[in-house]
């Protein structure tokens, strides 16, 4: 007679069962470090996923759904939008080559480039944010080998024009990444003007909720996309798929959403563009932005990120007006459905071609309140700056 298998044995094996899955609006949420290969024979071939780490059902259902977003033939996950931006960059430089970065880049963006690039031998350059085009490639050497572009800037969401520059770069053979975070790869389709990679935080308006991390980079180029699958595995990066779920979650209602917090932002910054407490609004959208001309040639619709300069007044004056608002969460990142503010200077020191400011900037994410009870809110809050 056969032994009966012990319960640990047992259960070890219980509970698997083969039958396919009801079908549910979402994707399954597939966890697993280890793929069950048919047979021996599979072990070793990598035409197919044999191991979890570079995602399984969930994150390619993500990876999909951001290609279509994109239109690109290749996406790729990171942990964070940081992590996108550092890994695109990684991908193709290599010691001895150069990288011209715009000034107004995301700052730790830039910290990686100036600990880390540096450090391999990656000669790092910044130049202003709205330099013009042919100036920008006219910056560039035999050794220039990519554009790095954010198009709105961090904080002062100066805008470039990345149509120019991605075919002046083309036409030099060198490459081209965006920090395509503003316009959550919905507003503006950066691949579609010839831009070579194209990255995100998903952090902030896919994400949209203020509770997950994570970044994609998105490329048409085959080699390109081979080169961030093998950045991916030889740093070992992963992302979960109860991430990836949440991801894919946001990303049904950002169209939604944006338009929400675009429009409410809008009416924001017309509000504000009014007030004698504020010297200036800086937010490419609004008409009679220096760059609105770019914004609308290029965009599909605005982001509901902006920021404005004040009136030239005492950094303590910038806190008391922060501290007095009520519908305003103080605190970093953006893109969520609240809304939220932070005072910029400290992070503008490391610029190297800021123009003088008229005074404090500050930064305003507007998130999915009505919007006239964030107008109220802040121009309560300016009435603590004296004039
Ligand atoms: C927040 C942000 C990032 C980094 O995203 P994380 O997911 O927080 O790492 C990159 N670029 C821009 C423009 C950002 O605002």
């Amino acid at each position: 007679m056969k032994r009966r298998r012990s319960a640990f044995t047992e259960l070890v094996g219980a509970g698997h069962r083969d039958e396919t899955l009801a079908r549910t609006v979402g994707p399954p949420v597939q966890k697993g470090s280890t793929v069950l290969l048919d047979r021996a024979a599979d072990l070793y071939d990598e035409s197919r996923p044999t191991y979890g780490r570079g995602g399984l059902a969930t994150q390619q259902t993500l990876a999909h759904a951001l290609g279509q977003l994109e239109s690109a033939e290749h996406v790729r996950l990171f942990p964070s939008g940081l992590a996108a931006m550092t890994a695109a960059m990684t991908a193709v430089l290599r010691a001895g080559d150069e990288v011209l970065v715009t000034d107004a880049i995301y700052k730790p963006t830039r910290r990686f480039s100036e600990r880390v690039l540096r450090r391999f031998g990656v000669e790092v350059r910044y130049h202003p944010a709205r330099l013009e085009p042919e100036a920008l490639i006219g910056l560039a050497t035999p050794r220039t080998k990519l554009i790095v572009m954010e198009s709105p800037g961090s904080l002062s969401l100066e805008m470039q024009d990345v149509p120019a520059i991605a075919h002046l770069a083309r036409s030099r053979g060198i490459l081209t990444l965006i920090d395509n975070t503003w316009a959550a790869g919905l507003l503006f389709k950066p691949l579609e003007h010839g831009v070579d990679l194209s990255a995100q935080s998903l952090t902030k308006y896919v994400g949209g909720h203020s509770d997950v991390f994570m970044g994609s980079v998105a490329t048409r180029d085959p080699g390109l996309g081979k080169a961030l699958d093998e950045t991916v595995w030889d740093f070992g990066w992963s992302v979960s798929p109860d991430d990836a779920y949440l991801m894919l979650r946001g990303l049904r209602t950002l169209p939604a959403r944006i338009a929400r917090c675009g429009e409410s932002g809008l009416q924001v910054a017309a509000s504000l563009a009014g007030h004698p407490r504020v010297a200036e609004v800086l937010h490419p959208a609004l008409p009679g932005s220096p760059d609105h001309a770019l914004w609308k040639r290029d965009f599909a619709g605005t982001a509901g990120l902006f920021s404005f300069l004040l009136e030239p007044c005492p950094p303590e004056a910038v806190d008391r007006f922060l501290d007095s608002l009520e519908l305003f969460g103080l605190g970093f990142s953006w893109g969520g459905f609240e809304s939220l503010a932070l005072a910029c200077d400290p992070q503008l020191g490391v610029r190297l071609h800021e123009p003088p400011r008229r005074g404090p900037l500050v930064r305003l994410n507007i998130g999915l309140e009505d919007p006239a009870d964030l107008i109220d809110d802040l121009a309560r809050g300016l009435g603590t700056i004296e004039g």
